[in-house]
């Protein structure tokens, strides 16, 4: 079964799409490392460099194993055209070469990932590509920060480490409404949670490193969205710029592909239970998880998402010291920034992932000095409590 758009359910896209079975009649899908191919004449071989006769020439822009993972994410992002790339960071670099020049601005929401606005402020700025940061759920702000010079509206749902509901299908109305292309960081739910193109995004960008794998192996990335935008934008900056995806990197995330349902349900009910039960503690001043009644955005996400996934954060009566007290007391749960692992990971934010902001920029993203963040793991959920019981004691 290798023919896209068709009318299988998710779970079958996920472990069927994009496999073309050789002669050799394999059951699994094949990696091909190799960087180049063979022609039958010097006619194909000029055909191909051509375009005119489709096929594999180099392995910087086609390889086998890459394109069956982006087929089969292409197939459940419900896009056109899905481009692998070698991390997260070179699908976002690769979404805004294709697509900005000099003077052009982009509107993005003010939480996201760190080295995200780095790249924006450091080196896309480097090229005259500016940047207004926006509250990710104040529409009206995202509106008023447009100008006739924006291109990109650019936001992850929910953020990190507050778990903030964007409303897609709003924004991307403002989107169309002033000529701009809304692209979303995917991440944390994929597709098996939330499909943005759907919502009326124009682009779609991942971190495979994270969920996709789901197992913490690979780094690798995506860009999914139409033929025009992906297949010749941002293809052209892959094929040109080479940050390419390797054939054994695409076939770990396709075997991470194959589970990812099942594993964005267990890891979004473990979380959900361990939120509700954090929720109970008298040491805990706030818990912030969309699927919780309490959460501002809970209805927005229950109709957007369908589930909350598997990242969580709560702020502690106490300061840094409860906080990192915590987080030592653990026994099981790995202490380290990273997400999307079977393995369940704690951290502090204000003195990690948000330790490079002023005191009074991390106050006004709502970082606290008592907040923790756990991307909950697929351990046994009484073991995952068990072990964030005993720092709270
Ligand atoms: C990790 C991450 C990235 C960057 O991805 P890499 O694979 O590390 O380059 C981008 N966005 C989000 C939301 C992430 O969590």
């Amino acid at each position: 079964m290798s023919d896209k758009g068709n009318d299988f359910g998710f779970e079958t896209l996920a472990i069927r799409t994009g496999h073309h079975r050789t002669a050799e009649g394999e059951q699994g899908e094949p990696i091909f490392p190799t960087s180049s191919f063979v022609f039958q004449s010097a006619a194909q071989a000029a055909a191909r460099f051509a375009g005119t006769e489709p096929g594999n020439i180099y392995s910087r822009f086609t390889n086998p194993t890459v394109r069956n993972f982006e087929e089969r994410l292409a197939a459940l992002e419900g896009g056109a055209r899905c481009v692998a790339t070698a991390s997260g960071m070179s699908a976002i670099l690769s979404t805004c070469l294709g697509l900005l020049k000099s003077g052009d601005h982009i509107v993005s929401s003010r939480a996201i990932f760190g080295t995200t606005v780095l790249l924006f402020n450091n080196y896309l700025g480097k090229f005259g590509v500016t940047t207004t940061y926006v509250p990710l759920t104040d529409v009206a702000a995202w509106e008023r920060a447009i100008t006739p010079k924006t291109r990109l509206l650019f936001l992850e749902t929910p953020s990190n480490p507050l778990t903030e509901v964007a409303d897609i299908a709003a924004l991307s109305q403002i989107a169309k409404r002033h000529n701009c292309l809304l692209v979303v960081d995917n991440c944390f739910c994929t597709p098996a949670l939330q499909q943005p193109l759907k919502l009326g995004a124009d682009i779609v960008v991942h971190s495979a490193t994270k969920y996709l794998d789901g197992q913490g192996r690979c780094i690798g990335g995506a860009v999914v969205g139409s033929e025009e935008i992906v297949g010749k934008d941002v293809y052209g900056v892959l094929r040109t710029g080479g940050p390419t995806m390797s054939p054994f990197n695409a076939w770990v995330f396709l075997k991470g592909l194959e589970t990812l349902a099942i594993r964005m349900k267990a890891h979004s009910a473990s979380a959900l239970e361990l939120a509700r039960w954090l929720e109970k503690q008298s040491a805990v001043k706030r818990v912030n998880y969309p699927g919780l009644e309490s959460h501002p955005q809970h209805k927005l996400a229950r109709d957007q998402q369908s589930a909350f996934g598997g990242v969580l954060s709560f702020e502690l009566k106490g300061g840094q010291a409860e906080a990192w007290k915590l987080i030592d007391a653990t026994k099981m749960i790995s202490i380290t920034a990273n997400l999307g692992d079977a393995k369940t990971t704690i951290t502090h934010p204000a003195t990690t992932t948000h330790g490079r902001l002023t005191p009074e920029q991390r106050a006004e993203a709502g970082i606290g000095d008592g907040l923790v963040r756990i991307a909950v793991g697929l351990e046994d959920v009484g073991d995952i409590i068990t072990d964030i019981e005993r720092g709270l004691r």
